[in-house]
């Protein structure tokens, strides 16, 4: 690292991006001090005892492993290899995620995983600096006004480089746009969620498989459920925030009761505490930030969901902010200065994060409605199929974003295109001749998708 970037820095955020960074950059020799608006998580349950969880995969992994933190991390994860689809009938069916053994996503709880940063970011050297909420960054001075969340007392900090690493709402954006620095569009999604548990069967053991995914797909909207350690699941209610079916027609206690009872009949023994927790837990809202201008010059760069948070129905927001960490690391590996580097950075990293922010929109549709069709699964085997016999060209586009993070996800974006259409028209000519050549499907194949490089074709998850 050159000695233009060996100083201090201040990381706004101690969520999932913000200790990694920290880790990252205090290995390096750089002088890190991490500031949070919350209190210490290991000291007090900021969560209320809810158990809320991720599906964590190889470009999460990847990063974690740079920081030398996986080890610590792998403990902590469930391998879900495929979804698990349940019918109104109560029938289920696995889709598996990859057709390789290593091919599978891992659940960990959002507050285990965060207190295990908090803890490397320590060992590692990080002054860690909770109760601390950032109000803003004074884009001429470069001083960032902070208050004390317990005694209101106000600070200055004249950290030399600020890392904003402070979530889909960061103030330090908010002070960037107000600069005119950055320019920022927010999509809603125009569909909330809400967090519930599934309680643990006799003996603490999970009553659903706890190696999949659960989704009960519903059209308009669904139910997903990611297991826990201990037995319990948690369940995520993905539904329309207006509308005939949606947060607000369920408003009457009555209303609840009976969709619960129509939409997931197989979870009747638990419709009790499901209303409980629905009553009790929070609805949360869903958008997608574009926004450009991560950086001012040198002294502040966006970060995570600070820069691109995006929708979470293909399990990569963490992913990619992890990835986020790692790419920003392998720069300052190569040397220059933060100006230079941040610049850089942004011009690299943007087309990936838009086009994860458009293939995770695009997964929302795919995981509450397509998932059920019989062409769906009918498409998803013939897309395996040619990755057996074609392994250097045609990788899945789920399998690209998911278990292959030497794939930047621009290219998996570029190549999912150009293998749906193949897909589409080898489906088409199958239904009117009833079979497929795959000798031809050989020219076509090396015709339209160019061989990928060895390092490439690594497909891990751990
Ligand atoms: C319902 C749901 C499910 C998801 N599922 C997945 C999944 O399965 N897989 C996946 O990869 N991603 C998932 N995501 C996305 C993932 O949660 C985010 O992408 C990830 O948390 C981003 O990390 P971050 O560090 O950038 O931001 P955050 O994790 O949001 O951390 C921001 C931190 O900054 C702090 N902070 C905020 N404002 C201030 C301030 N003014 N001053 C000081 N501190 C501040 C916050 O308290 C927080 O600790 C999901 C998101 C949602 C909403």
């Amino acid at each position: 690292m050159s000695a233009a970037i060996r100083r201090s820095v201040t990381v706004v955020g101690a969520g999932l991006a913000g200790p990694l960074i920290a880790v990252l950059l205090a290995r390096r020799g750089v002088s890190v001090v991490l500031l949070e608006r919350r209190g210490d998580p290991r000291a007090d349950r900021a969560d209320g005892g809810r158990s809320i969880n991720l599906a964590l995969s190889a470009r999460g992994i990847r990063a974690l492993e740079r920081a030398g933190v996986f080890a610590d991390v792998a403990p902590l994860l469930l391998p879900m290899r495929g979804r698990m689809l349940h019918a109104p009938s109560g029938e289920s069916t696995l889709q598996s995620y990859g057709q390789r053994p290593e091919e599978v996503n891992f659940s960990i709880g959002r507050g285990a995983l965060n207190r295990v940063l908090l803890g490397a970011a320590e060992r590692a050297g990080v002054l860690l600096r909770f109760n601390q909420r950032c109000l803003g960054l004074d884009p001429r001075t470069h001083a960032l006004s902070c208050v004390d969340e317990r005694t209101g007392e106000p600070s200055v900090l004249d950290g030399e480089t600020l890392i904003a690493a402070d979530g889909a709402g960061s103030a330090v954006r908010s002070s960037l746009v107000e600069a005119g620095v950055c320019a920022v569009r927010i999509e809603p999604l125009g569909h909330d969620y809400k967090e519930m548990t599934l309680p643990a069967g006799p003996a603490g053991r999970h009553v659903l498989d706890p190696g999949a995914l659960h989704i009960w797909p519903r059209g308009g909207f669904m139910l997903i459920a990611l297991p826990n350690p201990g037995g319990t699941f948690t369940l995520t209610l993905f539904l329309p925030r207006v509308g005939p079916v949606s947060f607000a027609a369920l408003s009457e206690e009555q209303a609840l009761h009976r969709f619960f009872a129509e939409q997931f009949p197989d979870l009747e023994s638990y419709h009790e505490a499901l209303c409980a927790d629905y009553r009790r837990n929070p609805q949360g809202q869903l958008a997608t930030v574009h926004a450009r201008g991560w950086h001012l010059g040198g002294r502040a760069l966006l970060l995570g969901d600070a820069a691109h948070a995006i929708v979470p129905f293909h399990g990569q927001g963490m992913n990619a902010a992890f990835e986020d960490c790692s790419r920003l690391d392998e720069m300052l590996e190569r040397g220059g200065d933060w100006a230079a580097l941040f610049e850089q950075f942004e011009l690299d990293r943007r087309p990936d994060t838009e086009a994860i922010a458009r293939m995770a929109l695009e997964n929302y549709e795919e995981m509450r409605e397509r998932v059920r069709d019989v062409r769906f699964t009918r498409l998803q085997q013939l897309a395996f199929e040619l990755e057996r016999r074609f392994p250097q060209r045609f990788i899945p586009r789920y399998s690209m974003v998911t278990f292959h993070p030497q794939i930047p996800y621009r290219e998996a974006l570029r190549r999912g295109e150009l293998q749906a259409a193949i897909l589409e028209q080898l489906d088409r000519e199958r239904l009117a001749d009833g079979g497929i050549d795959y000798a031809l499907v050989a020219a076509l194949v090396q015709e339209r998708l160019p061989a990928l490089e060895e390092r490439d074709l690594d497909s891990r998850t751990g």
